[in-house]
């Protein structure tokens, strides 16, 4: 006997390479374009602003929503720039570049305040602050390479598939990063090193990733490699040093596909040290290739400025400064306050934030390896009694947890520099159940010009 099943066919308010002409309604913060062919149904559409007239073709039909993209464009908005840059948008690595600066500043104030309504939080958003020059300002970057029509090519996969897009000109990193990238993906193609096939899982290099100082000009070059020795090493590192005047360390990180996303903890020096100095607001810093370092260095100061001066720091007050890094956040304030106590679960950024309070001559902080939560419920048992907390946690935010142990350890403040407003709103709703408020405006700073990312300052106050 067969089983005659219906499926329940919901009906589609668009087809697969159905052509439409519409006025695009909304902009997602990732920079995508929506058009709401029905008011539950939108459709994502890279390049294309609130208000433009488009001709689009429907590339992509799911459940609940669909992708298409331009075919052309029939009336164009103001706000619109022409970059000449639409390989930034196929790759993804600027999806804002045609949206005048002006425009992604105002954006991103928009979408903080609109997360904080949709938790029925009723805050006031400053303007962002950005940047003069919003281009060339990353001091890091980490690009893929492959072998493509005989050639080492370096750049960005195309979103979703293992096709690499060449790339030389990033748009958003330091020119010399750039620069540096080119030379060292030569110098491996001229000594015919394999890179690392994804679709195989077989060769060895991964990555070049390069760091810069924007005060020190010392230049890091990593060399991520799926095997633990690459051929002709000798070679290759003369031939880098030779061309790269500014480099201080050169590493190999051996990071085999299976274990590890990016970099491994697994770093051999070549050559030179093993982490490059910088310095940020006149301090200066040691910082490793496992360590995280904002990439923005011109903003970071802005923001740690704004930071520190927000949470009104007195001579008197022990501070903690949670996700610490390699101890910036703690470091820059240290000299204002009576003690610091870092927390960080990067083992080789805690042995970087050591060396730092060394070399700035600090002697009333303490950088701490431990998961921050854990770390929390200790000093809450211990009867700590912090007066201002510092949390700048990685973008899925805080936990419950750690959210209860810092009100249960009472500070009169604390504040939350995010690099992600969906948790830091998410989180905001058990930091005021908690008893405490939102104590004046958050302050957008764009860390990330012609990106989507959105990083800003909250100060949370005791009721
Ligand atoms: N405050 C620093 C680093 C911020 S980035 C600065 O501005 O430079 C977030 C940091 O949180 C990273 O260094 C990351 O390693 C760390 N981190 C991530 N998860 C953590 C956890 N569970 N406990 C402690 N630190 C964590």
């Amino acid at each position: 006997m067969y089983e005659v099943k219906i499926i329940a066919r919901t009906v589609l308010p668009v087809k697969l390479n159905q052509e439409l002409i519409v006025v695009v309604d909304d902009i997602r913060i990732d920079g995508m374009g929506i058009v709401y062919v029905t008011a539950k149904y939108p459709l994502y559409v890279a390049d294309a602003l609130p208000g433009e007239k488009v001709h689009l073709l429907v590339t992509q039909v799911d459940k609940f929503s669909g992708y298409a993209k331009v075919l052309d464009r029939l009336e164009s908005s103001d706000k619109r720039q022409n970059s000449d840059r639409q390989y930034l948008i196929d790759a993804g690595t600027a999806p804002l570049v045609n949206l005048k600066y002006d425009a992604q500043l105002e954006l991103k104030q928009a979408q903080v305040k609109r997360l904080f309504e949709n938790q029925h939080i009723d805050v006031s958003v400053d303007r962002t602050i950005g940047m003069d020059n919003p281009t060339y300002y990353r001091n890091k970057t980490i690009v893929p390479v492959k072998w493509q029509n005989d050639h080492l090519t370096s750049g960005f996969y195309k979103r979703g598939t293992h096709d690499l897009v060449p790339m030389d000109d990033y748009f958003v990193n330091d020119a010399k990063i750039d620069q540096a990238i080119i030379v060292v993906r030569n110098i491996l193609e001229k000594y015919d090193i394999t890179a690392f096939d994804p679709d195989l899982e077989r060769g060895a290099i991964r990555y070049i990733m390069i760091r810069r100082g924007y005060y020190s000009h010392e230049l890091m070059v990593v060399l991520v490699s799926n095997e633990e020795v690459i051929s002709h090493e000798t070679e290759i590192i003369t031939d880098i040093r030779n061309q790269l005047t500014e480099l201080k360390s050169l590493i190999l990180n051996y990071s085999p596909k299976k274990d590890y996303v990016l970099l491994s903890p697994n770093n051999r020096t070549l050559w030179g040290e093993k982490a490059i100095y910088d310095t940020l607001l006149g301090y200066e810093f040691i910082i490793g290739p496992n360590s995280f370092y904002q990439v923005n260095p011109q903003t970071t100061e802005v923001l740690y400025d704004l930071a520190a001066q927000k949470a009104d720091l007195k001579p008197t007050d022990t501070i903690i400064d949670a996700y610490s890094g390699i101890g910036t956040i703690g470091i820059s304030v240290a000299s204002r306050v009576k003690k610091v106590l870092g927390v960080e679960v990067v083992p080789g950024a805690v042995a970087d934030a050591q060396l730092n309070l060394q070399v700035n001559n600090i002697s009333n902080a303490e950088y701490i390896l431990a998961d921050a939560p854990v770390q929390f419920k200790k000093w809450q048992e211990q009867g700590l009694k912090p007066d201002v907390v510092f949390v700048d946690p990685p973008r899925r935010g805080l936990t419950t947890s750690l959210i209860n142990a810092t009100t249960d350890m009472s500070p009169e403040k604390i504040v939350y520099i995010s690099c992600n407003p969906v948790t830091l709103s998410r989180d905001a709703v058990e930091i005021i159940e908690n008893g405490y408020h939102i104590d004046g405006s958050v302050l957008p700073v764009d860390q990330f010009p012609q990106t989507s990312h959105v990083e800003s300052i909250t100060v949370f106050r005791k009721d």
